[in-house]
């Protein structure tokens, strides 16, 4: 099981003039072997930040990352490999993550001598079955990644992300950069991958159609903070962050039914300017005086397995 935790001044970056945005605080979610969580939001909202320090790509100052119970900025010498391993990335550029001047060959058997997958011969077997399992062509091998279509290349991407055999595949937007046309082959090959191999997911993503399609929880994060957090089925059929019911009007097909839509008004604000209290104030329909002053915990009401960081969520769900 992986656990991410990071508490007030969590991760911080440092843009141009060298000010810190606190890009994720507060942010707390867990993956259980086999689930997909998705984390949702607009561009900015600090999902891609929590995504890479889940996957030990950004260090977070107070927070924590831990995978089978082992902070994996904190290992032991020994289990640094082994944990490195079993959480891979897949990024949402496929023609800037592959090198231009490594054979298809080259790029998946790097991950397998790095970590002593097996003699010259099994590798090769290995990167062979491989190119089976994501649905490239046989020949694909001694080719280079410029020769292959979008598509393909996010399948190479995702057949390096496999090769280690991991047990985590952070996904970043890995659809966001191919054509319509092949986004769901791609977004099937990963559901495929997941029941036969029984792998967990954080599937980052902005598009609520497929996360409506393959995440089993999802997580909405708003201003680098999480805002809603619930099995998918439920967050789609009743979602109760007023943040959440607006992202999901845009996707009128989706868990939609006969509620009434209502679309976000306004521009993300600045990470530089976050509003006081509830962040979403000032884009929020329902927002009342406290909204602005108080700022609500993630918590959860009726339902366990669902929070809400709105002082208003239990009025809405006893609605
Ligand atoms: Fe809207 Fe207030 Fe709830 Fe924030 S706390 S989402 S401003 S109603």
């Amino acid at each position: 099981e992986l656990t991410i935790s990071f508490p007030v001044g969590g991760v911080s970056l440092l843009p141009r003039r060298r000010r810190v945005i606190q890009a994720v605080q507060d942010v707390s979610f867990d993956i259980a072997p086999g689930e997909t969580l998705a984390l949702v939001g607009e561009s900015g909202c600090g999902k891609t930040t929590a995504g890479r320090a889940t996957a030990g790509l950004y260090k977070a100052p107070k927070g924590t990352v831990s995978f089978r119970g082992q902070d994996i900025f904190n290992l032991p010498r020994a289990s640094r490999k082994p944990v490195r391993r079993a959480i891979q990335m897949v990024f949402q550029d496929p023609f800037s993550s592959l090198d231009p001047r490594m054979t298809v060959f080259e790029i998946l058997s790097e991950p397998l001598k790095i970590n002593r997958m097996g003699s010259a011969r099994e590798i090769r077997e290995r990167v062979q079955d491989l190119i089976g399992q994501v649905g490239l062509p046989a020949d694909s091998l001694n080719r280079y990644p410029h020769e292959f279509s979008g598509g393909q290349r996010q399948r190479i991407a995702i057949a390096r992300a496999l090769a280690p055999e991991p047990e985590l595949i952070v996904a970043d937007e890995p659809l966001s950069a191919l054509d319509v046309s092949v986004q769901s082959q791609v977004l099937n090959l990963l559901g495929a991958l997941k029941r036969e191999r029984g792998l967990s997911y954080l599937f980052i993503s902005h598009d609520l159609a497929a996360v409506h399609h393959i995440a089993d929880r999802v997580a909405v994060m708003y201003l680098g903070r999480l805002v809603e957090i619930a099995g998918r089925d439920a967050l789609f059929a009743n979602p109760r962050h007023p943040y959440t019911q607006g992202l999901l009007a845009a996707v009128p097909r989706i868990g939609q039914g006969r509620r009434k839509r209502t679309l976000i008004a306004g521009d993300l604000p600045s990470p530089l300017a976050v509003p006081s209290g509830c962040a979403f104030h000032p884009r929020c329909p329902l927002a009342q005086e406290i909204c602005r002053r108080e700022r609500p915990e993630l918590k959860t009401h009726s339902d366990v397995a669902h929070l809400t960081a709105c002082h208003f969520a239990e009025r809405k769900e006893a609605a």
